[in-house]
């Protein structure tokens, strides 16, 4: 029984740990943003079946999911000339935004 020398383990083991922390903005009360650039240069625009938020720097629209400012259910939008409310199933009717 020859003598086999153990075979060669690479013990380069490299941990490495990345200690990502996200600071976490609150949710609610945040201004709208652009989805693509992140500009808050943006304006609702109403579109065939919901409104979209239409960036006035990149151009760019996608859709906009509404949210009650006051208790975070969905809700639905109604156009008040330039000012959009926020109307939820709860009753809460809120600004939501205005456009330029
Ligand atoms: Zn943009
Ligand atoms: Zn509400």
């Amino acid at each position: 029984m020859p003598d086999q020398p153990p075979g060669e383990a690479p013990t380069t083991g490299v941990v490495r740990r990345s200690q990502e922390q996200r600071a976490q903005a609150h949710p609610a009360a945040t201004p709208l943003r652009c989805r693509h650039c992140d500009s808050p240069d943006v304006e609702i625009t109403p579109g065939k079946y919901a409104y979209a938020l239409h960036c006035r720097a990149c151009h760019g629209s996608a859709p906009l999911k509404v949210r009650c400012p006051a208790c975070g259910a969905d809700a639905k939008l109604e156009r008040d000339g330039a000012r959009f409310l926020a109307h939820c199933r709860a009753g809460h009717r809120q600004l939501y935004f205005t456009n330029p």
